[in-house]
């Protein structure tokens, strides 16, 4: 009767190891906004395990890409925890300039996955070519809930609050973030970014 049932237990552990999709989001989050929140939930209802890659990790305070991976990583656990939503990793991910192995490079830093969700086109190229399941995810409220919108919005002193999680405009507030990226702007401090 034991080894029966422990024959079960394994039968079970093994099978639920096979149907596990453990799913990484990879964004570089400048600012983490409603949208990417829309999507995380999404992922957290379909995913066993949710990895979330804070990409260009060691770009910071350029127009484009104005916070640190610390800033941004405060942004998005503080905004996930207002949500209630606990069980994921958050990994900081520098840029290689080598596309040809960038994704075993994500993969040594973060735990394993099976399944990508990404919109952008290089990412999504990268990954389908390495053989991994990449999902789109749906873009919500695009017009708005754009890391580029929000940023002209922080410039030109219009209102972006209502299109970050509150959690997050209180950490903008706190580094004071709208008078960094203004400077920025001020100073041509410009790269490649959405
Ligand atoms: P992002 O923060 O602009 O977007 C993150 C994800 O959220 C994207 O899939 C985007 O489509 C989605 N999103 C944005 N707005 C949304 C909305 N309103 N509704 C739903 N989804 C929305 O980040 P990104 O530019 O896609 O980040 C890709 C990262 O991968 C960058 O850091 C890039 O440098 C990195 N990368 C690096 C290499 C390399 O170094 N070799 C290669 C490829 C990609």
């Amino acid at each position: 009767m034991a080894t029966v049932l422990s024959l079960q237990l394994d039968k079970r552990s093994v099978m639920s190891d096979f149907e596990r999709v453990d799913c990484l989001l990879l964004g570089r989050f400048q600012p983490f906004h409603l949208g990417h929140l829309e999507v995380v939930r999404k992922i957290a209802k379909e995913c066993d395990e949710l990895i979330i890659g804070i990409g260009s990790a060691q770009i910071s305070h350029t127009f484009e890409n104005p916070f640190t991976a610390g800033e941004r990583h405060l942004m998005i656990s503080r905004a996930l925890r207002e949500e209630g939503i606990k069980d994921y990793f958050l990994v900081p991910i520098v840029d290689i300039n080598q596309y040809g192995i960038w994704v075993s490079h994500v993969r040594s830093m973060v735990p394993p996955f099976q399944r990508v969700y990404t919109n952008n086109p290089l990412t999504k190229r990268l990954f389908s070519e390495a053989g991994y399941e990449v999902s789109a995810s749906p873009l919500f409220n695009r017009s708005h809930y754009s890391g580029t919108e929000i940023r002209k919005r922080m410039v030109a002193g219009d209102d972006w609050r209502r299109f970050v999680p509150r959690a997050v405009a209180e950490v903008i507030d706190s580094i004071d973030g709208v008078k960094r990226i203004r400077e920025l702007m001020a100073q041509g401090e410009w790269d490649a970014g959405d």
